[in-house]
């Protein structure tokens, strides 16, 4: 077990078993082995862009969540869980191959192509397949699509934009692939509803947002169809056009309409839940629930999520346990730093199954046992905008094209005040230090074969307009 987690010293042992992996077939089909009733199945829902302090449960003042906070009663909220990407595929991919970004390589959007995750590096999928699971994945598409290489390991993958929709289909898969086996299960949902423009229907904008607010914003979605049209970059376009940033009541509403979406989104995932439990399917079951990044709203002069401060980091992760375990770790909240690369790693070893070495995270159960210290280093980038960050306990740094900043996160967690004129010793040594972890991973990902750029289908195409990304 390796401590620094994300550290330089493991890519040449990551190179070899990555290799290995490829020569062993590691990718491919194979027989199941004899079943293993004791493994239990997992289930991890990811909500896009939901940032930990707009859930209930991570001390929103809102009943934003009602059914995620009741998760995290039955399971263990980690307070201080960390992404490695602002952005959407980007996160994900670290998060189902336990790698940084510049190590699994998988790029964001430059409207026209991207990369696929090299089929040598392997998923959480792929390994849990190795292991005898049936494997199955609904995204909500778009930039989670499976050309990216989201579909590496899952024997069934699937996109459905509409979360009712993906809730209904996501049911009625989960149930015939515990009736047609004894194999345990791997089911991976996710869902843009949360993403912006915020557009929530009633009764949920109604619970949330002012009825005295007299702004501009459009938040009737078929109003914005009227205005813009049908087309999604178009509508994205004029939602943004009508929004003041410098005005407070502006500001609020974006957040009430956010929050509305949020408790949308929770009421399907307490059916979604509930059904599977009336089906028996939750026995058993780890699930996990998490986010792949924030949303802000002019904390740090932005809206959306394009930078590398806490609005856009931090992000709530739950994992209820199965078994003895689940009982043992049963409500409780850890407040030590932990990340999305970490997610792998703890699910294996709670599955009993041999964590893969060329993993750059780190299995957190010895953590929650009291065995280990906590990862504590934690790096986040986008090459897009040349954005890289490293935190080391309580100090951040983050490094883009207009220079470093640096920040105390103890005595000032939102990001006020940059230290980087003050301190330019621990600048010097945290870039130094950025700097070697970033040529580590790029070393893996040499060894490992870079994807290759995929030209999206029209499909995706649009979708991904309908995120607002692309014209
Ligand atoms: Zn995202």
């Amino acid at each position: 077990m390796n401590s620094q987690g994300a550290g330089a010293a493991r890519p040449a042992l990551g190179v070899v078993v990555a290799a290995l992996w490829v020569l062993a077939g590691g990718c491919s089909e194979e027989p199941a082995p004899p079943g293993s009733p004791l493994r239990p199945n997992l289930l991890m829902i990811s909500v896009d862009t939901l940032r930990a302090d707009h859930v209930s449960a991570y001390g929103h003042d809102r009943p934003t969540t009602p059914a995620i906070d009741a998760l995290a009663e039955e399971g263990v909220l980690f307070e201080n869980a960390y992404s490695h990407a602002p952005v959407t595929s980007v996160s994900h991919m670290s998060l189902l191959t336990s790698l940084q970004p510049e190590a699994h390589g998988v790029s964001m959007w430059t409207d026209v192509a991207t990369s696929r995750l090299s089929e040598s590096i392997p998923t959480l999928a792929t390994v849990l397949r190795e292991h005898g699971y049936q494997t199955a994945a609904r995204t909500a598409g778009g930039y989670m699509a499976g050309l990216f290489g989201f579909d590496q390991g899952f024997s069934a993958f699937h996109e459905t934009y509409e979360l009712e929709q993906a809730v209904d289909e996501s049911l009625e898969e989960l149930r015939s692939l515990a009736k047609g086996s004894e194999r345990p299960f791997f089911y991976f949902l996710h869902t843009f509803a949360v993403h912006a423009p915020y557009t929530p229907e009633e009764p949920y904008r109604g619970m949330f947002a002012d009825p005295a607010y007299s702004g501009s914003i459009l938040s009737d979605r078929d109003a914005l169809v009227r205005e813009a049209g049908p087309k999604w970059a178009a509508r994205n376009r004029a939602y943004w056009k009508r929004v003041e940033p410098d005005d407070p009541a502006d500001l609020q509403h974006l957040r009430d309409l956010y929050d509305a979406g949020i408790r949308r989104t929770d009421d399907q995932l307490a059916r979604f839940l509930r059904e599977l439990e009336r089906s028996g399917l939750l026995k058993h079951t780890l699930i996990v629930f998490l986010s792949d990044h924030g949303d802000e709203f002019m904390e740090h002069g932005q809206f959306l999520h394009k930078q590398l401060y806490q609005e856009l980091l931090h992000v709530p992760l739950v994992i209820r346990f199965a078994g003895d375990r689940g009982e043992r770790f049963r409500g409780r909240r850890e407040d030590a730093l932990v990340r999305l690369i970490d997610v792998f790693p703890t699910v294996l070893d709670a599955a009993g199954l041999p964590i893969p070495d060329h993993l750059q995270g780190v299995s957190l159960l010895p953590l929650l046992e009291g065995e280990a210290a906590p990862p504590e280093v934690l790096m986040s980038s986008w090459s897009k905008r040349e954005l890289e960050s490293l935190r080391l306990g309580d100090w951040k740094l983050v490094v883009g094209p207009e220079g470093a900043e640096l920040y105390d996160l103890a005595r000032d967690p939102l990001e006020r005040t940059d230290l980087s004129g003050r301190e330019p010793a621990r600048v010097a040594e945290m870039k130094a230090s950025l700097a070697e972890r970033v040529d580590a991973s790029r070393r893996f990902l040499g060894h490992a074969r870079r994807g290759v750029p995929v030209e999206p289908d029209p499909a995706t195409r649009q979708r991904l307009r309908a995120l607002g990304y692309v014209d």
